[in-house]
């Protein structure tokens, strides 16, 4: 049988989490991978996913419905070519997570969330309790429908691939819910997930001017995404779509700087897989130092700006 990964897209670009999940795909080892790419006016996106190394047919859905990614809708599409296919791989983002459990529920098939690991074509690993465990799950479901945890798998190569286009009928809305309208945040910034450099505060930074002055100036060193913990979002220092952890993102960039942050499990949780973590903590108690790499017991209000100095 054949992978079916749904690519996140906008549209124009397909987004770095689709080339993760391909490569999921092909772990499945269950024959060709396809990717979906349901969209209105997406042809550039469909000739980008056809470039993905790995992948053999990209099915272009386009109608004026998929304009907006309505869940309903995204999962229409993906529900009408489902049963050609022995695994749906979505990755595990805002998106992803929103369209799969409606997938999987019209499917009457258990949903495998946030996998991590492929074992075999059946069998599949997943993080349970913020990380400090790993769930082996069998699946007996003829059609297995998967998020992926992006962080655990490398991005397929998104140029050198040559796979087919073949156009499907696009579906019509389902008339369950509309666009409203979207407030994007919009940054100079890499985005964190797809960072390789992260910087990131915690409550010790004592308000959202104080962030802005400290944190700032380190992350345009390093031209690096900034991410929070969960306490400075909650006190407002810094706005929601920075916060990493288990109930934020989940990151895995080549280096992350934890800069004020005890490192509780659930922060833990959305970073550990860092490649170098470095933490600046002028508690030496403090379990960040548990999962650093590299650890200065220092205060950041001094250390961050003689790092910005010195870089
Ligand atoms: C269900 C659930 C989900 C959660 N999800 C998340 C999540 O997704 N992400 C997340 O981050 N948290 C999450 N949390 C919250 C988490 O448990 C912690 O409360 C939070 O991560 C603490 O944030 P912090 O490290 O910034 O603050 P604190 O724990 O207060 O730590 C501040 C640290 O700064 C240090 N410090 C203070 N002053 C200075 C200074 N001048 N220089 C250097 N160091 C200094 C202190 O020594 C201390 O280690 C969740 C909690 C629950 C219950």
């Amino acid at each position: 049988m054949t992978v079916l990964v749904i690519a996140e897209h906008d549209h124009a670009t397909v987004k770095p989490a689709t080339l993760n999940t391909v490569t999921a795909g092909i772990a499945c080892q269950s024959g060709d991978v396809h990717v979906l790419v349901a969209g209105a006016n997406a042809a550039e996106a469909a000739a980008a996913a056809a470039k993905i190394v790995g992948v053999a047919k990209v099915i272009a859905a386009d109608s004026p419905s998929l304009a907006e990614n309505l869940a309903e809708n995204v999962a229409a599409q993906v529900l009408a070519i489902a049963k050609n296919y022995s695994h749906i791989l979505f990755p595990a983002t805002a998106n992803g997570k929103n369209v799969a459990p409606r997938v999987a529920a019209k499917l009457d098939v258990a949903q495998i969330s946030d996998v991590t690991k492929v074992d075999s074509p059946d069998t599949f690993e997943r993080p349970i309790y913020a990380g400090n465990a790993i769930a082996i799950v069998q699946s007996s479901d003829a059609i297995k429908v998967i998020t992926v945890r992006t962080t655990g798998f490398d991005p397929a190569a998104a140029t050198g691939g040559s796979a087919t286009v073949e156009n499907a009928e696009g579906v019509a809305d389902s008339g369950k819910s509309s666009f409203v309208g979207r407030e994007v945040t919009k940054s100079e910034r890499p985005e964190l997930t797809a960072a390789k450099i992260i910087v990131s505060g915690g409550r010790a930074l004592g308000s959202a001017e104080k962030f802005t002055e400290v944190m700032a100036p380190l992350a345009d060193k390093l031209n690096a995404g900034l991410g929070a913990s969960r306490a400075a979002v909650d006190a407002g220092y810094a706005p929601n779509d920075w916060q990493v952890g288990q109930t934020g993102k989940i990151v895995a960039p080549q280096l992350y700087i934890a800069c004020g942050i005890s490192g509780a499990i659930q922060h833990l949780a959305g970073m550990k897989d860092s490649k170098v973590i470095v933490a600046i903590n002028k508690d030496p108690e403090a379990p960040i130092f548990s999962v650093a790499d590299y650890g200065l017991e220092a205060d950041l209000f001094t250390a961050v700006p003689e790092l910005v100095k010195a870089l």
